[in-house]
């Protein structure tokens, strides 16, 4: 197999160690606006700031649970180049593609099982 697991190794470590600083870097800013919050007792003189408040904490919320789901991804892909499993699909076990994991390298599915996959979730 032409896969290069080492480079990928690599890209997945710095992805992961990415992942981790955003993710901390969030709930810095979530303690610091409930911090905020709390100081400002709750006296009503901030009604228009409330929904913009609002649909930024649902933005963060969002934003965090996107990027802890790719670095549950990153993580399960670190743990199968440890394994030796890394490369293949974790549906049908076999082998990712170069082209794919190249582009995606915490892919945890081939192309075809990610689209039955998707074609088959509720919207
Ligand atoms: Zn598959």
């Amino acid at each position: 197999m032409a896969i290069n697991i080492e480079a990928l190794r690599i890209r997945l470590e710095d992805e992961r160690q990415r992942l981790s600083s955003e993710l901390a870097q969030l709930s810095l800013l979530q303690s610091y606006g409930e911090g905020i919050r709390s100081e400002d007792g709750g006296h009503g003189t901030h009604m228009a700031e409330d929904s913009s408040e609002t649909y930024e904490k649902e933005q963060r919320l969002s934003l965090e649970r996107n990027l802890r789901a790719i670095l549950g991804d990153v993580e399960r892909a670190l743990h199968r180049v440890e394994t030796g499993a890394f490369g293949r699909c974790e549906s049908c076990r076999q082998p990712i593609g170069e082209e794919r994991l190249d582009a995606l390298p915490y892919a945890s599915f081939c192309f075809s099982c990610t689209e039955r996959h998707t074609r088959h979730r509720p919207a």
